[in-house]
């Protein structure tokens, strides 16, 4: 086996125990190797972050030394403390999470910082630990699990407040205060954070775009990622890896219906409103987009054969959706068409959950299964602002067909375009300055970051390259 693609061209460190997290040594075998390599500086500030985790991080003294003094301190200025760390807390789906963790590290590398994930039971089996001989996991004997530490230590609006040992900071989308998110990337509110020994983080964004605003920040992420949208499909790849039991589930899947496939199509049909957008609207939109891109093939009902591609070839189109409806409707079409005439069109959907469930184990297995699934596509078909998909695209470098997002039966032209870029994009970024000057457009005072393709208050990272 070469070693090289092992590790992801240097991404990820030996010295795991193999049996422990399968996928962290197989997944090259299902995954095409990417041709974004890590930069060295990106490695060397891994390899940087894993001594800090193991040397603070649970199950350490000085993780427990270092907590004790911060509990103890919780209501004073801020103690000095050897190590600092950040927590994790979660919000909204799967996807939101994940994205958000990934930015959340990035801040954390950034900021010296031990990341701590509060993980509740229904994500415990959904991916390897990470970091080598240690956990990424907030123990479950911490103090730091109560939510009253979140009402009791938010950064002051005014941001006035004397550094604390605990402080909390909300950059959830749906936040009614939105002066935490707003000045994130400035000075002043890094410098008071910075003195404190415990961060609280709620996110469900990825929030690697406002880190990208703050020079020194700046500095570091262009050092780190040379080429700027691979922020997440880097360090997607180095945190996530299924678990075993998430690597079962993906590996039998694909074995059983994709792997005899010569393209693998992934379409991912979030329907954000069930209730106002009927079915048929949305398989119009499906089907204008992918037949008139020619990611699949229009099949003449009159003779039932399909005008495109390879006698004997096959297609696989993975479906992701809440909704059976979809997968169905496509299998149908396709059944119609003789075999041996043109290629072959096979639709899987792998689940059909109708609804999303929070805070379900063996929902987000299936999730986090068809994410992984569809990361493995040829080509990726999703749906707009849904961070599902962009979790897909980013594992996968794949720059997805963004299928317009209708919200009732609108028929909208084009259907689908594609994205200019792999990373997801950041939902809600700041709309002032430091100082307080709107901020109105974000291309011209950073350049490397642009509008995102599905939602223009949103901005996402491109490579300068591909902007020109
Ligand atoms: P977003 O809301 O589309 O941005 O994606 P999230 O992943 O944050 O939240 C949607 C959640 O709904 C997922 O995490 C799943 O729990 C569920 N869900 C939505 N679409 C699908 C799907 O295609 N397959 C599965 N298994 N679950 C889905």
């Amino acid at each position: 086996m070469d070693n090289r693609d092992e590790v992801l061209g240097g991404l990820l460190t030996l010295g795991f125990d193999e049996a422990s997290c399968i996928s962290r040594v197989h997944s090259h075998l299902y995954r095409k190797v990417s041709p974004h390599r890590p930069s060295p500086y990106l490695i060397s500030k891994l390899r940087n972050y894993e001594q800090i985790h193991a040397s603070c991080g649970p199950n350490t003294r000085t993780y427990h030394r270092n907590m004790r003094k911060i509990q103890l301190s919780k209501d004073n200025n801020a103690t000095a403390t050897t190590c600092n760390y950040l927590i994790w807390t979660p919000v909204n789906g799967l996807g939101n999470q994940i994205i958000s963790i990934a930015a959340t590290f990035l801040y954390a590398i950034l900021t010296d910082r031990v990341l701590l994930l509060k993980f509740g039971k229904d994500k415990l089996a959904l991916f390897c630990e990470p970091f080598l001989n240690s956990t990424w996991i907030l123990p479950h004997n911490s103090p730091f699990w109560k939510e009253i530490y979140i009402q009791t230590y938010q950064i002051e609006k005014d941001n006035a407040s004397n550094s604390k040992s605990v402080l909390f900071i909300n950059l959830q989308h749906s936040h009614s205060d939105s002066s935490h998110k707003e000045k994130f990337h400035c000075d002043h509110l890094q410098n008071l954070i910075r003195k404190t020994p415990l961060l609280i983080l709620r996110s469900d964004q990825y929030f690697v775009p406002s880190l990208f605003m703050n020079p020194l920040f700046n500095l570091e992420i262009n050092k780190m990622f040379p080429e700027k949208d691979t922020v997440f499909h880097h360090l997607g790849r180095y945190l996530f890896h299924p678990s075993n039991e998430a690597w079962e589930l993906i590996t039998n899947y694909y074995q059983a219906h994709l792997a005899k496939a010569d393209e693998l199509i992934g379409l991912q049909i979030r329907v954000f409103n069930a209730v106002s957008t009927p079915q048929q609207a949305i398989m119009d939109l499906v089907l204008s987009c992918t037949l008139n891109h020619k990611i699949l093939p229009k099949v003449d009902l009159q003779t039932s054969t399909s005008s495109v591609g390879k006698n004997g070839s096959v297609k696989a189109v993975l479906v992701a959706s809440l909704y059976e409806e979809y997968g169905d409707s496509l299998r149908r079409m396709y059944q119609k068409k003789p075999k041996g005439s043109g290629e072959s069109i096979e639709v899987y959907q792998p689940s059909h959950e109708r609804k999303q469930i929070f805070n379900d184990g063996k929902h987000n297995l299936k999730a986090w299964m068809e994410m992984y699934l569809l990361s493995l596509s040829d080509v990726l078909v999703t749906t707009s602002l849904s961070t599902f998909g962009y979790v897909a695209q980013g594992l996968g470098n794949l720059k997805p067909w963004l299928l317009y997002r209708i919200v009732r039966n609108e028929t909208h032209f084009p259907a689908c375009e594609q994205d200019f870029s792999m990373e997801p994009c950041y939902h809600d970024p700041p709309k002032h300055y430091c100082e307080g000057k709107p901020l109105k457009d974000f291309a011209s005072s950073f350049p490397s970051l642009k509008e995102c393709k599905d939602f223009s208050f949103g901005v996402k990272l491109v490579d300068d390259r591909t902007k020109l």
